[in-house]
């Protein structure tokens, strides 16, 4: 008789790893971790706490591997400009879009900014998101950014979700500095405090963004600094750039709705993740991407919110499932994977979460539904019951 922490039984569960779906199960956890999985019921273990799945679906937490989850301020009212037939740039022109929330961002009381922030926090672990990545560069200038850092580091000390953080700070140009001295900053000591605070440098490629030549000199400098990479790139336009830090070994390319032929075959000898970030193209009612390519490629395809409070103000990664099965040639299947195991690879942590499996971190989700199939077809509405994060029943 072994004693434990946690198990749940009479769970059907989708493992995302060498032990597959079971149907009827018992999952075993103790300090933190999966230390047992069984088909069936027969074992030796007790626990002070049982959960009986009552046959629902249980999963691995969800990683949402691309956030811009900490900012102040809302821009719902640009979704009324929206529908009058104004476009992302035009809105971007108007004092909109990323400028009204570095304004908002640079103005906001850490407190205030972290109570808003720890919110959004809330709302992920209510839909099944464990860890998040969360990325700066609503500051754009030195003491913003660092303040962003600080709540990211904050959320993953005191709320119950993991957080990761990653470096934006070349996320568009400021209104109020000349380019080429922010580019400049980017380059000397916005690198090092990247280095000093984050665990991926990232920087968004496109018209309206940064240029292609100021990507290769940014992405360039980071690598030389032992920084590991991503990027935001072909969400309007392919200026190059999903090819270029494929090139360079970059862990993720994300957005990808324009990518060039030449770009995808880097991507693949790379073996960088692609990750589709499909609420964008809901909410700009934009063409969605045809990830087919990429899934039948054997291309480790990863599914992201890209919240933000512009252009995906959802964080539901079961939205996401839906969206990729219904718009972007995904399975349930391919859309589970995307949001486990390779969003986990995407931010380097395939080694702990993303999967059910003996010795990884036990995030884990319990729904309310039975099987896969259900969580793609109640678009909209979440099947997530209970989240249990590190061995812990939130
Ligand atoms: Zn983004």
């Amino acid at each position: 008789m072994q004693y434990t922490d946690l198990i749940i039984k009479n769970a059907h569960m989708m493992t995302l790893s060498t032990f597959g779906e079971i149907v009827s199960g018992t999952l075993v956890i103790r300090d933190e971790k999966i230390i047992d999985i069984i088909d069936g019921d027969q074992h030796s273990y007790q626990a002070d706490h049982i959960i009986d799945a009552k046959g629902a679906l249980v999963l691995p937490g969800f990683v949402d591997c691309h956030t811009h989850l900490v900012h102040s301020g809302s821009r719902a009212n640009e979704l009324q400009y929206r529908l009058q037939g104004m476009s992302y740039q035009e809105i971007q022109q108007r004092g909109g879009g990323i400028h009204a929330s570095v304004r908002a961002t640079r103005t906001a009381d850490p407190e205030i900014l972290y109570r808003e922030s720890l919110e959004r926090v809330n709302m992920c672990l209510e839909h099944g998101t464990t860890t998040a990545e969360i990325k700066t560069g609503y500051g754009l200038e030195p003491a913003t950014e660092k303040k962003m850092f600080d709540v990211i580091h904050r959320l993953n000390k005191e709320s119950d979700l993991e957080t990761v953080a990653t470096f934006l700070g070349p996320h568009v140009y400021p209104e109020d500095q000349d380019p080429e001295k922010y580019l400049d900053w980017l380059l000397h000591e916005g690198l090092q405090l990247a280095k000093d605070q984050a665990e991926f440098v990232d920087i968004y490629c496109d018209i309206g963004a940064y240029s292609f030549e100021d990507t290769e000199r940014f992405l360039n400098k980071a690598k030389a600094e032992g920084l590991d990479l991503k990027i935001h790139s072909g969400q309007f336009e392919s200026l190059g750039a999903t090819g270029l830090a494929a090139d360079m070994l970059a862990v993720s390319a994300d957005h990808l709705d324009h990518v060039a032929p030449a770009e995808f075959d880097a991507l693949l000898r790379a073996g960088t993740v692609p990750v589709f970030l499909p609420g964008c193209s809901y909410y700009l009612r934009s063409t969605y991407p045809d990830a087919r390519p990429y899934l039948d490629a054997g291309m480790p395809v990863a599914l992201a919110t890209d919240y933000n409070p512009g252009t995906c103000p959802s964080l539901s990664i079961p939205m996401m499932m839906s969206l990729a099965v219904m718009h972007m040639g995904f399975t349930a299947k391919e859309a589970l994977k995307a949001v486990t195991i390779n969003a986990a690879k995407a931010i380097n942590r395939e080694d702990r979460i993303g999967s059910i499996e003996k010795g990884k971190q036990a995030d884990i989700i319990i729904t309310s539904v039975k099987n896969l199939d259900d969580v793609i077809a109640m678009f909209g509405c979440n099947p997530v019951q209970y989240v249990i994060k590190k061995g812990k029943l939130l």
